[in-house]
């Protein structure tokens, strides 16, 4: 069986990165993410993957942290690039050539963000990892993920998160709550259901890229998904 995605962008949220923990990376969790994704790549698929930063700093509390926003915001997108560092770490043990890319330079660590560089290295079978969100304060990774994925042409937009899909209530408070297995945009709307923040996702919708949401933390999931089978929830017009 051939994969139903050719090309694929990857979010991952940073706290998924804790594993058990309660603050930054657990190595065990980048080690699963990194076979996952080889095995993806191993059927051909471009991965390109954008992390987030709230396991280490999120700059929107400004009441909580007492810094300002867009400051808070500068740190955040660098903790980003921390745990971009640490997945490009994990994806080289498992022996896949990779690009760490930046929004915001730091030419020693990181690319600068080039579209048709990163385009160039997900056709070489390089994996690309979008580091430091946007580069612009108020916006979230989730909406760096949406951008990447429209701006590099990607099929789709894989959402990993610690539930597999969306739900018609909070399947922890509720339990007769069930899955969607396909949902439309509007639906979404309509029933003002959590996918992602409304800039991420109205950005998917006016593009028309559908977005898949799943469980990142079972191993093999990436690959049912990126088969084309019956897990998590899509998005689509
Ligand atoms: N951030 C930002 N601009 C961006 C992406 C991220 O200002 O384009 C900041 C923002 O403060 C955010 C933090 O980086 O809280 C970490 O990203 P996010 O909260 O999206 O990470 P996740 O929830 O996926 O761990």
């Amino acid at each position: 069986m051939l994969p139903k995605y050719k090309r694929i962008l990857l979010k991952l949220s940073g706290e998924s990165l804790m594993g058990e923990g309660n603050y930054g990376i657990d190595h065990r969790v980048i080690s699963q993410y990194a076979y996952d994704i080889k095995a993806a790549t191993d059927l051909g698929v471009q991965v390109a993957v954008v992390i987030g930063g709230g396991n280490i700093y999120r700059g929107m509390n400004e009441k909580e942290t007492g810094i300002e926003r867009a400051q808070g915001d500068y740190m955040g997108m660098l903790a980003t690039v921390i745990n971009g560092m640490a997945m490009q770490s994990g994806l080289e043990k498992v022996g896949l050539y990779t690009r760490l890319q930046s929004a915001i330079k730091m030419e020693q660590i990181a690319e600068p963000y080039i579209r048709r560089r990163a385009i160039r290295h997900l056709e070489k079978g390089r994996v690309v990892i979008f580091g430091a969100g946007t580069g612009n304060p108020y916006f979230t990774t989730d909406t760096a993920a949406s951008l990447r994925a429209i701006e590099i042409q990607a099929d789709v937009i894989l959402k990993g998160t610690r539930v597999d899909g969306i739900y018609t209530a909070d399947p922890e408070k509720d339990p007769t709550a069930t899955r969607f297995e396909t949902i439309t945009f509007s639906e979404v709307y309509q029933k003002s259901l959590n996918v992602m923040d409304m800039t991420a996702f109205t950005l998917c919708q006016e593009n028309k890229l559908p977005i898949i949401v799943f469980d990142m933390n079972r191993p093999g999931n990436l690959l049912q998904v990126i088969m084309g089978k019956n897990v998590g929830t899509l998005v689509k017009g």
